[in-house]
């Protein structure tokens, strides 16, 4: 039986979910129930990433223990399963139990490439993450807009500059496929200027004794993205070896994670020079999705230009949400939210093209009590064959984008037929044929908009009933 394990990058919990997570979790989503109609062995993981020091400061500034804070900020991504009906098997938290025994387990795995000393550096606390000097404008970090802070400390160091050739080869011969292709330009790029070793503990001191002890140095804590990297095998119980862990990395050659642009290096250089030191296996593919924008602009919870998944699911229900970032937003780019484009989208193609369509159809079937008998068609089987090596090359809004014309075909052929006219008797084929057609699309919808791909699956077979308005008029 083919596999498929498919991840998200695992959030910080300092703040409620906004819709730049949302977009990686729905499109994370989307590929796990594609996968899993076409009949993989599909494993869906995600979780939260709760060690940063970011969290112990907010938590002393709250009042409250750091374990509270991540407790409550966790449950709002967890939420997330629910308001956007996804559809993952494992939610890892960086806190527990499992997470740190694995990470603990891992760094021992590392050792021979681990050693300690003393070290300065330029330190972006938003991100966590010593940079060079002079890698950004000014010492400035660009994400955060903050001024580089420098550090002095001893510390433990992982030895990257190690693996460079290795990575390079790597990348050469394309062990590890990167969805858009350029940025495999950008990665080996990065490399080839030479990898420096980076440090991967802190005193405890400076995390307010938050986060993962280093094993046997209790003085000091797991940085957190040699700890959070590790959520990749610790979400599959990689600390007990369990069998989950067993079947989805070792034995798996189709391992998927879906990060954003801001964690490349992370995720295409760290990792894979980790899991080399460890001696595991690599993962097979990653997914670059780009950055969202609010009309346009930099989203920023300081400007008030944010907005957050449950407003959008209140006014729009979560069929239209889901649709709006998989098939507006160019899956592997920059995308761009805006009520305006939304309102477009639901009115134009969703309840006018598809909505409509359905209910035309359905309409007159039950007004001549038409009873269909399809054949079961395998999810396989439903569409052209572009519309799969879209969604495995991770163009998921060009998968989206067909079944939109085929819509568009079949509304035109309603137009020229106009059954409306009709006697029951010399309708029946074309309605038949229409509902066969409607049956499809509701099946191939389903990885995107589950729900509503299901309704209008069940409503095109056996006797016809009315149907529901799928996209209401918005209030
Ligand atoms: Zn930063």
């Amino acid at each position: 039986m083919k596999k498929v394990l498919i991840t998200t990058a695992i959030p910080y919990v300092n703040d409620r979910p906004h819709i730049g997570f949302a977009l990686e979790a729905i499109q994370a989503d989307a590929l796990a129930r594609y996968f899993r109609l076409l009949g993989y062995k599909t494993f869906f993981l995600t979780g939260t990433d709760e060690n940063a020091i970011k969290n112990a400061k907010k938590a002393k500034e709250l009042g409250m223990t750091a374990q509270e804070l991540v407790d409550k900020n966790a449950q709002r991504f967890f939420n997330l399963k629910t308001l956007l009906n996804l559809s993952f098997d494992n939610f890892i938290r960086t806190t527990s139990t499992q997470h740190i025994k694995g990470a603990q387990k891992f760094w021992e795995l590392c050792k021979k490439d681990i050693y300690k000393k003393k070290y300065s550096g330029l330190y972006c606390v938003g991100c966590e993450s010593f940079y060079k000097d002079g890698e950004f404008e000014n010492n400035v970090c660009p994400y955060h807009n903050k001024p580089l802070e420098k550090v002095e400390e001893e510390n433990y160091f992982f030895a990257l500059s190690r693996y460079q050739n290795k990575l390079l080869e790597i990348y050469e011969k394309g062990e590890i496929k990167i969805v858009p292709e350029f940025r495999k330009k950008e990665v080996v790029k990065f490399i080839e200027k030479g990898l420096e070793d980076f440090s991967i503990s802190r005193p405890k001191e400076r995390t307010y004794n938050w986060g993962i002890d280093v094993p046997g140095d209790p003085s000091q804590k797991i940085y957190v993205w040699f700890d959070a990297l590790v959520n990749y095998l610790t979400g599959l119980s990689f600390s007990e070896d369990s069998k989950t862990y067993q079947e989805f990395w070792l034995e798996n050659n189709n391992k998927i994670h879906i990060i954003g642009k801001d964690i490349i290096k992370f995720h295409l250089i760290y990792w894979p020079a980790m899991l080399l030191s460890a001696g595991l296996p690599l993962p097979n593919k990653v997914f670059v999705h780009g950055f969202l924008t609010l009309n346009k602009k930099k989203m920023s919870k300081t400007l008030g230009n944010v907005v957050y998944p449950e407003e959008l699911v209140e006014k729009y229900g979560i069929g239209a949400t889901r649709y709006y970032f998989l098939r507006e937003v160019v899956s592997w780019d920059d995308g761009d939210f805006s009520y305006e484009r939304m309102n477009d989208i639901y009115s134009s193609e969703l309840s006018n093209e598809l909505g409509n369509l359905i209910s035309r159809v359905t309409n007159l079937a039950q007004k001549d009590r038409i009873k269909t008998h399809f054949p079961e068609v395998p999810f396989k089987d439903l569409m052209p064959k572009e519309f799969y090596q879209h969604v495995e090359s991770f163009e998921l809004h060009l998968a989206l984008e067909l079944i939109r014309e085929k819509i568009k075909k079949l509304n035109k052929m309603m137009d020229k037929e106009a059954p409306w006219r009709k006697k029951p008797e010399e309708r029946k084929d074309f309605l038949e044929e229409m509902l066969f057609e409607l049956y499809k699309i509701g099946k191939a919808l389903q990885p995107f908009m589950p729900e509503t791909g299901k309704t209008i699956e069940q409503s095109c077979l056996d006797q016809i009933k009315k149907v529901k308005p799928l996209f209401p008029r918005l209030k």
